[in-house]
């Protein structure tokens, strides 16, 4: 599931530290964040606690809490209701759904966006180039979609 972090800096330290503080979470919400040049790199992916430890995530809230417990939280860092993700970022996000894809079977077709599941909120943003993204993916599981 997709997110942007809708800030114009940050990274995984960064959001670990205001979700426990502000939000009273275990720790960092999401299992990737693909920085923009500001705490890291552009482009740049981080891999967080919740990924190495392979623990359910703390980036949607629905009734069932489904996406919780079996969704891959990925925020982009940006406020993509202003300005469109780096290239570099378009270009991590696709490499890192590609080989999730692969590696955890997930069908292109269940990349999906915050938005798209509780109609709640615009993240990730405006701006994101949701289209473009899933026309970048394979539309099937073949070998051929690694990376
Ligand atoms: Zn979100």
């Amino acid at each position: 599931m997709l997110h942007h972090s809708a800030t114009t800096v940050g990274g995984a330290r960064t959001f670990d530290k205001h979700h426990r503080s502000r939000n009273g979470w275990d720790e960092l919400g999401y299992h990737f964040v693909i920085g923009n040049g500001t705490d890291t790199p552009d482009g740049y992916v981080e891999v967080g606690s919740r990924w190495h430890k392979q623990k359910h995530g703390a980036h949607c809230k629905t009734p069932s809490n489904y996406y919780n417990e079996h969704g891959i939280g990925i925020c982009l860092v940006g406020n993509f209701n202003k300005i469109r993700p780096t290239a570099r970022q378009l270009r991590s996000l696709e490499q890192l759904l590609r080989f999730l894809s692969h590696t955890c079977r997930i069908p292109p077709s269940r990349v999906t966006t915050h938005k798209a599941v509780t109609g709640k909120t615009q993240c990730p943003g405006r701006r994101f180039p949701m289209a473009a993204v899933r026309q970048a993916l394979p539309t099937r599981l073949t070998a051929t979609s690694l990376p």
